[in-house]
């Protein structure tokens, strides 16, 4: 099997392209075939060379690696050019006004065998002659793409099914080019959770924006391929190898599939928690330029969906945030500042500073006091982290240190007095 993802480049890669990108990437994988990339750049305005470069930085970054290409479109006018020459010379098309147009027959029908779709049948009284070349001799979208596929020796064309109009074009110009027809397989449109088309109002749009918002290509990938196909109705969780070994386009389905962000963060927690620590450290000390973040993702790693909210459950270690003034008046009443002055004695006192020796001191100070450990632990995650979300408070205080734990503590106390 040869197929082909052929974008064009109009920015970052959209989801939906993803998702066609790697449909094509399984198949070939599965095959043993060819993933072949075309970049479909005949718009010159818009096939800049940062377009056209986000395209490969989003495929490399997922992990779709092609077998052959890129190749440009634009670059093989010559060749489109030929082929329209022959089409002419040899009657299946015409000139009319110096454009010149693909004879369609005004009977019968062209039928589109799809692996997904089945049969689409499209009368050829609907269709007419449509045009192949402009008036300056510039190829037409349909012509290119047909003599491209054909030269290229592709075998599947799997591509969005917003391109089924299109295909009985293409077919009409292949026939005419004595060429064998690929097989076909439109995928099925996305949605957002709302049924509505995928568009920015339902978050992130395109792989670069989900890999600004901390997701991992893994993750990515295992969720995209159930974005239309399914082994069954149950299993969830594919590894690379599964999904090469179980994909089949003949079970992809027809109606549009949803992808919901939600579902997307969840899976990538998983991903996330079956990583190794020290792996997850390093991919957030490049990203940010720290080091020593391992203590603290090796009590984060559990709690995280993506990459990014290591720094909402532990930024807080390395900076201190603003102090949320709703959560701090939640917390602060009912004897809360004396409870917090005696937990800040109990921990100047304790030796050495680990994990250990805080939970003792605070769960003694508990007994102590005779409160419900809440009572005493939320007013010290307020005054440590500007906030509720922390791990848990003994790994919390004993990361943050003595020094600055117990300095937090004293300026929560100051504003409580105030
Ligand atoms: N260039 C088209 C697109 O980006 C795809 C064409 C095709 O796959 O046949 O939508």
């Amino acid at each position: 099997m040869r197929v082909r993802f052929a974008p064009s480049p109009t920015g970052a890669l959209h989801i939906g392209g993803a998702r066609t990108a790697l449909y094509n990437w399984l198949v070939a994988r599965r095959s043993g075939g060819q993933f072949v990339l075309r970049i479909e750049d005949t718009d010159r305005e818009r096939s800049t060379k940062e377009n056209v470069n986000q395209i490969y930085d989003a495929l490399i970054w997922l992990g779709l690696d092609w077998d052959e290409g890129p190749i440009s479109q634009a670059m093989r006018i010559d060749r489109h050019r030929e082929e329209i020459q022959r089409l002419l010379d040899e009657g299946h098309a015409y000139m009319d006004e110096g454009a010149v147009r693909l004879r369609v027959p005004d009977e019968g029908q062209t039928t589109v065998r799809d692996v997904i779709r089945g049969e689409i049948v499209f009368e050829h009284e609907a269709i007419d002659d449509f045009v192949i070349a402009r008036s300056d001799g510039s190829p037409l979208y349909n012509l290119a793409v047909a003599v491209d596929d054909r030269d290229m020796g592709i075998t599947h064309v799997v591509r969005g099914a917003d391109h089924i109009s299109n295909t009985p074009r293409q077919l009409m110009i292949l026939e005419a080019l004595g060429a064998r027809p690929p097989v076909y397989a439109h995928l099925p449109l996305l949605h957002g959770p709302d049924g509505k088309k995928l568009s920015k109002r339902h978050g992130a749009a395109s792989v670069q924006e989900l890999r600004d918002r901390g997701y991992l290509p893994a993750a990515i990938r295992n969720y995209l391929a159930l974005l239309g196909w399914g082994f069954d109705d149950s299993t969830e969780f594919f590894s690379d190898q599964e999904l090469v070994a179980n994909f089949s386009l003949e079970r992809v389905s027809k109606s549009p599939a949803i992808f919901d962000e939600q579902k997307l963060r969840w899976m990538n927690g998983r991903y996330l928690r079956e990583m190794d620590a020290s792996e997850l450290a390093r991919l957030l000390e490049e990203q940010s330029g720290r080091t020593g973040l391992l203590p603290a993702v090796e009590v984060t790693q559990e709690k995280m969906q993506t990459v990014d909210d290591f720094w909402t459950l532990a930024g807080w270690l390395y900076e201190r945030r603003p102090t949320d003034e709703k959560a701090w008046s939640k917390v602060m009443k009912d004897g809360a500042a004396e409870n917090l002055a005696r937990a800040r004695e109990a921990l100047a006192r304790v030796e050495p500073f680990d994990q250990a020796g805080v939970e003792s001191a605070l769960t003694g100070l508990v007994e102590e006091l005779d409160v419900k450990p809440g009572k005493l632990y939320q007013p010290i995650r307020v005054a440590i982290t500007g906030g509720t979300v922390s791990p848990g408070i003994f790994e919390s205080v004993a990361l943050l240190g003595r020094d600055e734990t117990l300095a937090r503590i004293d300026d929560a106390l100051a504003r409580a007095r105030q």
